[in-house]
């Protein structure tokens, strides 16, 4: 796959597109066109048409895209056609309610392991997960072969954190801290600032009036 010359908005997009075609496979629509897919999602067909065409040829003419072999091929690029094992770093009031999150569950993640550096909750269980101190996230990355990262906590611990994520090996991370991580090239990092997201939603509704 040409991945590395896919502009990232139609990465981001990919996710949408699947949504939408789990939706429809599960109302049972065996095709779709990209007009019809377009549409609800806001977009324009020559856009859903192009952002496809990144990943390889798919639809045919007077036909559409076929639901059910799509959703695969989008899960399959994607990286979540199996179940990601993913490790969470800490577990404050975010990181508990992201361990009870059952929307990764249903979209392929599954948090296998936890850690955190505070004594009193070193050994306590968060629903089937039980907080394990920072020393031994080496050893339990080997143990569940897993690369991916949630970490939620305070920002002054963010860049530690992460710089022992990255020593251990890590492929991806996502970042709930509001800071800027220096991590190597070869590290992704995806941010979610909620903060953030609410400024930007403040001006919106602001500029709006
Ligand atoms: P709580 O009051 O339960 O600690 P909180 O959400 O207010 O929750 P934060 O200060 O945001 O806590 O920290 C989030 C979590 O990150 C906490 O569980 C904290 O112990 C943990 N934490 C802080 N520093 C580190 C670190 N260096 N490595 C791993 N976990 C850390």
């Amino acid at each position: 796959m040409k991945s590395f010359s896919v502009p990232n908005p139609a990465v981001k997009r990919l996710s949408l597109y699947l949504r939408r075609l789990e939706q429809l496979a599960e109302e049972g629509t065996k095709t779709v066109s990209s007009r019809q897919l377009a549409e609800s999602l806001r977009l324009s067909d020559a856009q859903v048409r192009k952002d496809l065409t990144y990943f390889g040829q798919f639809g045919r003419p007077g036909v559409g895209y076929e639901v059910r072999p799509l959703v695969e091929e989008l899960r399959r690029i994607l990286g979540t056609d199996r179940v990601r094992s993913v490790v969470l770093i800490g577990v404050g009031d975010l990181g508990r309610a992201l361990l009870r999150y059952r929307g990764f569950p249903n979209r392929g993640f599954e948090i296998v392991a936890a850690f955190d550096i505070a004594q009193d909750k070193i050994g306590r269980d968060v629903g089937a997960v039980r907080i394990r101190h920072l020393d031994e996230l080496g050893d339990a990355l080997v143990e569940y072969d897993l690369d991916m990262a949630i970490m939620a906590v305070p920002p002054h611990a963010a860049q530690e954190v992460a710089d022992r994520l990255c020593e251990a090996g890590i492929g991806g991370i996502l970042n709930f801290a509001p800071t800027t991580l220096n991590t190597p090239r070869k590290v992704a990092v995806f941010s979610v600032d909620l903060a953030a997201s609410m400024e930007q939603l403040s001006f919106q509704v602001h500029t709006r009036k």
